[in-house]
C-alpha cells in the first residue's frame, strides 16, 4: 500500500454517513468469515482475522462513494456476497471495511439467452425469476440456495451445468460485468466478453462488481437419479460414458464411493450399504435415453429417481455434489478435508484408477465430470483423512507426478492456489489500473506491488 496515504478509518466511517454500516465486533467478525474452516491449514491461518466495519451499498452510487472514501483514507475494502467461499477469499487479512455486495440484486433486464443482473442476487433467486421465460443460469455451485452470482463469478469456478457448458473461465460464460475502480475518482468500467475475465477467480482483488451480464440456458424439468454400482470404477465409467453422450442433456454426473454415502443421512435407503453411486441430473426429455444408456452399464441400478425440488425443506440431489459432499461427510467428522483435482483429459479413467489405487484407505475419490477446453475429463474433490500439513503436501505433490492437476484449497492466495481454475487474462495488469493502491482484499493477490 502507498505509505504516503495515512489509514484513518475514524474519518473513513464519517465520510460514509448515511451508507448503512455496522461496527458491532460480533457482526463484523462473523461478516469476516467465509467456508476457509473445510482446510485446517487456512483455519489455522485465518481464523480470528476480522475488519473493523462492514458496510453495506444499496446501489451503485454507495459503491462509489465507498471506494473513493477508502480510497482517501487508505482503508482496505474486502467485498463479499453470501460468504460460502472455501479458500478464506473473503476473509480480510488487513482489517479495513467488509462491503456487502448483496443489496445490489435486482435484475435490469432479461433476454432470451441473457441476463443482467446486480452481483448481490442468490443464484437459487435469479434462477426462480428467469425460468418462467425458459432460461436458466448454465451453471452453478452447489451453493446456489446461498450465494451469490457476483461472488460466484468472483470466487467460483463452475459446478452443476458444467459437464454440458464448462467452467465460469470459459470464453462466452460471463459475457460483461461492470466494475467500480479504487481510486480518487472511482471509473466505471464496462468489460465485455474475454474482457470480463479481469474480474472473474480474481477474489475481489481487481474491482468491485456492481452487475453482471450471465448467458443463459434452456431451462428443463431436471430429474435427479441415484444410481447405485457395486464398485466406484463401474460408477465411474458409467458417468463417463454419460458426460461422452452429447445427446443426453444433463447438469451432473456425480461417482461417489462407499463408504462416502453412509454419511448421506436423509438419502439412506437410496444409497445401499457397501455400494458406490452415481448422481445424476437429466431433463425430462432425455430420461428414456439415460436408461437405455444404462443397459450398457448393467450392474447399475437406479435407487432413486425424482423431479429435483429446490422448494424450502426439500434437498435437491445437487447438495450432495461438488464441495457439498465434503461437506456431509465434515458434518460428521471435523478430521477430515478435501483436495481439488483435474484429471488428464486424454486417461480419465487410468488417471482416476491410478490415483484410487494409490490412496486406498486414505482418500475417498469424489469425481465430477465436466467438460474443459472442449475435451470431456473429471473434475476430483477428493475427501481425505487429515494427519499433517506434510502428509498433505505429500499427496498433492504425488498427484502432480501422475499428471493430476491441483488447484490448491489450503491456500488463499491466487497465485498459489487457483491453479487450472485461473482465468487466461492479465488480471495483474488490470489491478494495477483498478486498484493502484493495493486496497482491494489486499494479501490474496500476492504478485502484486502497489503503485507508489
Ligand atoms: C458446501 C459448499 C459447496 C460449494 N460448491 C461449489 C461449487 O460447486 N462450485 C464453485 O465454484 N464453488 C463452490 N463453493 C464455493 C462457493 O460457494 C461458490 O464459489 C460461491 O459462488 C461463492 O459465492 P458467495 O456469494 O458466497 O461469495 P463470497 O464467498 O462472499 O465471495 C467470494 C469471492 O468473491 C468476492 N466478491 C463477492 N462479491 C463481489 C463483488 N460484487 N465484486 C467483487 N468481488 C466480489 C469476495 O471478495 C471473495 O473473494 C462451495 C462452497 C461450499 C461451502
Amino acid at each position: 500500500m502507498d505509505g504516503s496515504i495515512e489509514r484513518n478509518m475514524e474519518r473513513l466511517l464519517d465520510d460514509l454517513a448515511g451508507i448503512p454500516l455496522t461496527t458491532v465486533p460480533a457482526l463484523v467478525r462473523q461478516k469476516s468469515r467465509d467456508f476457509f474452516w473445510y482446510s485446517p491449514v487456512l483455519n489455522r491461518q485465518l481464523r480470528g482475522k476480522s475488519a473493523e466495519a462492514v458496510v453495506s451499498p444499496r446501489d451503485e452510487a454507495d459503491v462509489i462513494r465507498i471506494a473513493a472514501a477508502c480510497f482517501r483514507h487508505g482503508v482496505p475494502i474486502t467485498p463479499r456476497g453470501g460468504g460460502t467461499g472455501n479458500y478464506g477469499q473473503a476473509v480480510p487479512l488487513q482489517g479495513g471495511v467488509v462491503v456487502d455486495m448483496t443489496a445490489l440484486d435486482a435484475i435490469e433486464w432479461q433476454r432470451p439467452g441473457l441476463v443482467r443482473v446486480g452481483p448481490g442476487r442468490k443464484m437459487g433467486d435469479l434462477d426462480r425469476a428467469t425460468r418462467p421465460e425458459g432460461w436458466e443460469l448454465r451453471m452453478h455451485p452447489s451453493t446456489k440456495r446461498t450465494a451469490t452470482i457476483g461472488g460466484f463469478v468472483a470466487g467460483g469456478s463452475g459446478g452443476v451445468g458444467s459437464i454440458t457448458w464448462g467452467g465460469l473461465r470459459e470464453p462466452g460464460n460471463v459475457a460483461a460485468a461492470r466494475v467500480v475502480t479504487v481510486e480518487a475518482t472511482p471509473r466505471v468500467l464496462e468489460q465485455r466478453d474475454r474482457e470480463a475475465g479481469v474480474v472473474n477467480h480474481a477474489y475481489g482483488t481487481t474491482g468491485l462488481i456492481t452487475a453482471l451480464e450471465m448467458p443463459l440456458a434452456p431451462a428443463w424439468d431436471w430429474i435427479d437419479l441415484i444410481v447405485a454400482f457395486p464398485t466406484f470404477m463401474d460408477a465411474a465409467r458409467c458417468g463417463y460414458a454419460l458426460a461422452l453422450a452429447g445427446g443426453i442433456v444433463k447438469k451432473l454426473a456425480t461417482p461417489i464411493p462407499w463408504p462416502t454415502p453412509a454419511s448421506f443421512r436423509l438419502l439412506g435407503e437410496h444409497c445401499p450399504d457397501g455400494h458406490a453411486i452415481l448422481i445424476a441430473m437429466i431433463a425430462a426429455p432425455s430420461l428414456a435415453a439415460f436408461k437405455s444408456l444404462l443397459l450398457q452399464h448393467p450392474s447399475g441400478a437406479i435407487t432413486y429417481e425424482r423431479p429435483s425440488d429446490e422448494a424450502p425443506g426439500e434437498t435437491p440431489l445437487y447438495e450432495y455434489t461438488w464441495n457439498h459432499t465434503t461437506l456431509q461427510i465434515l458434518k460428521r467428522d471435523r478430521g477430515f478435508t478435501y483436495l481439488q483435482c483435474l484429471h488428464p483429459a486424454a486417461r480419465v479413467l487410468e488417471s482416476v484408477a491410478e490415483i484410487a489405487a494409490l490412496f486406498e484407505g486414505e482418500l475417498a475419490p469424489h469425481l465430477e465430470f465436466i467438460r474443459m477446453n472442449g475435451q470431456v475429463t473429471a473434475s476430483a474433490l477428493p475427501i481425505v483423512r487429515y494427519t499433517t500439513e506434510e502428509r498433505l503436501h505429500e499427496i498433492i505433490a504425488a498427484h502432480r507426478e501422475r499428471g493430476v492437476s491441483i488447484a490448491d484449497p489450503h491456500v488463499y492466495t491466487l497465485e498459489d492456489g487457483a491453479g487450472h481454475k485461473r482465468v487466461d487474462v492479465d488480471q495483474l495488469g488490470f489491478k494495477r489500473e483498478a486498484d493502484p493502491h493495493g486496497l482491494l482484499n489486499p494479501g490474496k493477490m500476492r504478485s502484486f506491488q502497489a503503485v507508489a
